[in-house]
């Protein structure tokens, strides 16, 4: 059997970067993209706050250059999903569908998957007007009424770009401030085709084909109303994607995997980087940085087993 010197699971920030310092190092890695190349990123429109591009860039093109990079210096892109790990012994196992792969080092780096509102009609919707995604989805809602569900940055973030197709896009928070930064809340308020909703929940999502309208709660009244809409688009954060490691690696109370100053998990020779291990921060920023760490610590490791064997 031939053994890898490392395995990246995960191509978002953190998994691209961790490839680029590890290929750099010589340790030719092999990187499983996951179902997305690039991961939250490449669903995002634009990126405005990553240093070394003044004017923004775009999700997908800030993907493209990191995985160009990373080829650049012998990373190894194997397009598909990891559906199984052992842990347990070494060297480590990883399987993909029906393949097993084995290294000597594996940096985990799933990242995060958007939380579900977990109401009647979500489910039976998604994709017929219940997206998780305006930069896949907003092309569908031209000159639409649409939902956006949440707070925060991204809330605020999506629901503007969806200005550009949806003839209106309301914004439902369940409290009376925005979580969301400064910035993106002007640019909200002065968008006339936006407008707000607060103190209110989604109780269901109604339509038999497609989305026709949401039911909310007011938190504050308890009353119930119906907000007609075509489309509902939900941003209230994210669940790291954890699945795979469930029994085998220690996880804090998010159900991130904990890790050292050293992006150390419990189990020697195996790292992780980004969301699956920030509940925090969660910027594409911090989490390529800590792919960076995850990557020179891998290293560090494989020399001091090397070291050991001589
Ligand atoms: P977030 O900051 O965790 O915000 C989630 C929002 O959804 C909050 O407003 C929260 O309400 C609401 N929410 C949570 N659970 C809910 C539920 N069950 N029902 C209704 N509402 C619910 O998540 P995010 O907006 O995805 O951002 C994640 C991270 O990425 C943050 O660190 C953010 O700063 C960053 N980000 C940055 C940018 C940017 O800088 N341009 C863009 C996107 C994301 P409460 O406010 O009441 O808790």
């Amino acid at each position: 059997m031939s053994v890898e010197n490392l395995i990246i699971i995960g191509s978002g920030p953190a998994g691209l970067t961790a490839a680029i310092y590890a290929s750099r190092a010589n340790l030719n890695p092999l990187v499983f993209t996951g179902n997305q190349l690039g991961g939250q990123v490449a669903m995002t429109n634009e990126v405005e706050n990553y240093p070394g591009f003044p004017e923004g860039v775009l999700g997908p093109e800030l993907v493209e250059r990191f995985r160009k990079q990373a080829e650049r210096f012998g990373a190894r892109i194997q397009y598909g999903e990891v559906t199984e790990v052992d842990f347990t012994a070494n060297p480590l196992r990883v399987r993909s569908y029906d393949t097993d792969y084995w290294a000597r080092a594996v940096i985990i780096a799933t990242g995060a998957i958007p939380r579900k509102l977990g109401v009647p009609g979500e489910a039976e919707l998604t994709g017929r007007g219940v997206s998780y995604c305006a930069t896949c989805d907003g092309f569908f809602f031209r000159e639409k009424t649409v939902a956006v569900i949440g707070g925060g940055d991204s809330a605020l973030e999506e629901g503007l770009f969806l200005t550009r197709f949806a003839r209106r896009v309301t914004i439902v928070h369940r409290r009376d401030q925005l979580r969301a930064g400064y910035i993106l809340q002007e640019r909200a308020r002065n968008n006339p085709k936006v407008d707000f909703i607060w103190n209110s929940v989604v109780t269901r999502i109604n339509g038999e084909q497609a989305v026709g309208s949401v039911t909310l709660k007011n938190v504050q009244t308890g009353q119930l109303s119906d907000l007609p809409v075509d489309g509902v688009f939900v941003f209230i954060g994210h669940e790291p994607s954890n699945q795979l490691f469930l029994g085998q690696l220690e996880m804090d109370e998010h159900g991130c995997l904990v890790v050292d100053r050293r992006n150390r998990t419990n189990r020697p020779g195996v790292f992780a980087a980004g969301e699956i291990a920030d509940p925090i921060f969660r910027q594409t920023v911090t989490s390529a940085g800590e792919g960076a760490k995850a990557a020179m610590e891998a290293v560090r490791y494989l020399a001091e087993l090397d070291a050991r064997k001589v």
